[in-house]
This record gives C-alpha cells, sequence and structure tokens, in this order.
C-alpha cells in the first residue's frame, strides 16, 4: 500500500472518531486510537509511524516481540506503546509483561496472578484491562459478566497490576448497529462497578467495523486494523 493511502486512511479514521465523539456530546481527544497491526510488516508499522501514530496493538505475543523489539521502529524522543488486544497463555505472561504497555485481555484470575507474579520480578507496575465476554461464542474469550466482580475484586489486590478498565469483543455484525447493545452492556458494567468505588476510565471496545457505534456508547479505546492497513492477507 502507498504511503499516501495510508496517510488517507488514517486521516479518515480519525474524521469518523472526531465525528462520533461530537455527536455523543463528546471530547474526540478522549479516543484512544490503538493500531492494529497483527500480520502487517514492520516496514509498514515504521511507515504509520511517520504518519503520526504512537499506539499500537498486537494479538500475538510471539509476532509483537520481533516488532517491540525492532531497532527499526524505534523513534527518537518519542514513545511507542505497545497493547496486546489478543488471548494470552500464561505460560507467555512473562514475556508478554516485558513487551507490552497496556494488556487489554485479561480473561482470568489465574492469568492475572501469573501477570503479576512477573511484574513484581521485573519491578513494574503491568496496566491490564479485564475483557468481558458478552456473547455465547465459543471462540470469544473473557471472563463472564458473573464473574466480573470477582475478577475486578482480585485483580485490584495485586500490588503489581493496575486495573484501567474494561474490554469487550461483540460478534461480528454487517450492520454495525447490531454490536449497540454489547457496547452498552460494557459500559453499564463500567458504570455500576465505578458505583461501588472501582475506578475504571477505559472501555476498549470498537473494530473497523463498528467503532463509530462504540464511541456513540462511551469507547475510549478503539481498535482499528484494516481500516488503516487495509484487508489483511
Ligand atoms: C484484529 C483485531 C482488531 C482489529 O480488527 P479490524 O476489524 O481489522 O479493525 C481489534 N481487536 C482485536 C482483539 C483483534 O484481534
Amino acid at each position: 500500500m502507498k504511503m499516501t493511502t495510508l496517510l488517507e486512511n488514517i486521516k479518515n479514521i480519525y474524521r469518523k472518531i472526531s465525528y462520533a465523539a461530537l455527536r455523543a456530546g463528546r471530547n474526540p481527544y478522549d479516543v484512544k486510537l490503538v493500531a492494529v497491526t497483527k500480520t502487517v510488516s514492520i516496514e509498514r508499522i515504521k511507515e504509520a509511524i511517520d504518519c503520526g501514530l504512537r499506539v499500537f496493538g498486537e494479538n500475538r505475543v510471539q509476532e509483537a516481540q520481533k516488532k517491540v523489539t525492532s531497532d527499526e521502529l524505534r523513534v527518537a524522543g518519542s514513545k511507542i506503546e505497545w497493547h496486546l488486544v489478543g488471548h494470552l497463555q500464561k505460560n507467555k505472561a512473562k514475556t508478554a509483561v516485558q513487551l507490552f504497555d497496556l494488556i487489554h485481555s485479561l480473561d482470568s484470575i489465574e492469568l492475572a496472578q501469573e501477570i503479576n507474579k512477573h511484574a513484581e520480578k521485573a519491578g513494574k507496575i503491568q496496566r491490564v484491562l479485564i475483557q468481558v465476554k458478552l456473547s455465547e461464542e465459543e471462540t470469544k474469550h473473557g471472563v463472564p459478566k458473573e464473574g466480573l466482580t470477582a475478577a475486578m475484586k482480585a485483580v485490584t489486590g495485586m500490588k503489581n497490576l493496575r486495573l484501567e478498565g474494561l474490554m469487550t469483543m461483540p460478534p461480528f455484525f454487517d450492520n454495525p448497529d447490531m454490536a449497540r447493545p454489547f457496547f452498552r452492556e460494557l459500559r453499564e458494567l463500567r458504570d455500576n462497578a465505578e458505583k461501588s468505588g472501582y475506578v475504571l476510565p477505559e472501555l476498549s471496545m470498537g473494530m473497523t467495523n463498528d467503532f463509530e457505534i462504540a464511541i456513540l456508547e462511551g469507547a475510549t479505546m478503539v481498535r482499528i486494523g484494516t481500516g488503516i492497513f487495509g484487508e489483511r492477507k
């Protein structure tokens, strides 16, 4: 893909983010764009950095490792943030702690314990979001909503984790309006948790097909791959 196309795509996404935020009576700057770079080459990520992007999401530890540690993607005087948006296996927790600024996909108390253990050894406070499973799909990971209170309690009790919010991934619908009840439900779960004293500023929800709807329901992080980099091969 030519760089002009990449820049056009990014401008287009920012325009849509702004418009959706304004429609919702929100500040567009309160919505963070996480550019999802799974299957995207280092060369193209470099181009995206040259277009001004600074926050990237990967869904696999092994693939991310090459990119996060790549010298080509270091920018003098500028911090690149790497987020893990895909499922994390317990045996990869140690590497994940080394690589990622934010883990969106914390989906069990056992995994939290493992991340906390490695974060403690590394002397790091690991930022995390709890992924909540709101649909019945077998393929989706996440804490079931019935287990959310217990998970939040456990995670906030772990010294080397900092719980910043919730993430969800609704089923894919051709019509993105169909995803809206899932986004609304995540926001309501967050609002209720905040009434009980939790502080959960971040809602990671919305992908290429449905991020505008997610923003209308309060998304603070949208995870966009295809809309920026084109179809994955
Ligand atoms: C791939 C992926 C995305 C981005 O999906 P697009 O439809 O390409 O925008 C977002 N979140 C997660 C968890 C992903 O795996």
